[in-house]
């Protein structure tokens, strides 16, 4: 369940050493909402896809980076919500440190939530908790329709990410 809050994140990280944000929840909503997605070279090289939703971004972990080939599925593990000043963030995280390695913007901009039932729009906290997202990305590398599904059979944390057939 989505619980919006960043206790989880702040109890991960000691800010003493690493330089990611400390942040906070900006209760804000946004036309226009943004996406980030940023290559992690932690002891598991992996992206981060991250989504401005309801003042922090909510967090998934794609070991092998979102598909750019339609319908092509790919793992995406549901991590803590991170503050919104995360989306800046580039920089390695010291060694012994929550998540250490060096983190790398690689696409980022704004996305629209798609996601309708019986031609109306279903609010992305309803998404989310129904564990079915359809986001259209406004990125440079990440452009276009993808549905974020959680998965029912495995982990409670495991959503797929796949390109949606235009
Ligand atoms: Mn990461």
């Amino acid at each position: 369940m989505p619980k919006h809050n960043l206790i989880d994140y702040m109890e991960k990280r000691d800010f003493r050493y690493t330089k990611e944000p400390q942040g906070r929840i900006k209760k804000q909503i946004s036309e226009h909402p943004i996406f980030v997605i940023q290559k992690h070279a932690a002891s598991h090289l992996h992206y981060d896809l991250r989504l401005q939703i309801n003042g922090v971004l909510v967090s998934w972990a794609i070991p092998k980076g979102p598909a750019l080939i339609e319908s092509e599925k790919r793992l995406a593990i549901q991590t803590e919500d991170h503050p919104l000043q995360y989306a800046n963030f580039e920089g390695t995280i010291p060694e012994r440190n929550y998540g250490a390695g060096t983190v790398k913007i690689w696409d980022k901009g704004t996305f629209f939530n798609i996601k309708e039932k019986n031609g109306k729009p279903v609010p992305l906290e309803e998404c989310l908790k129904q564990g079915q997202l359809e986001i259209f990305f406004e990125g440079k590398k990440m452009n276009g329709a993808y549905a974020l599904i959680k998965t029912k059979m495995s982990g409670k944390d495991q959503w797929l990410l796949l390109k949606m057939k235009q």
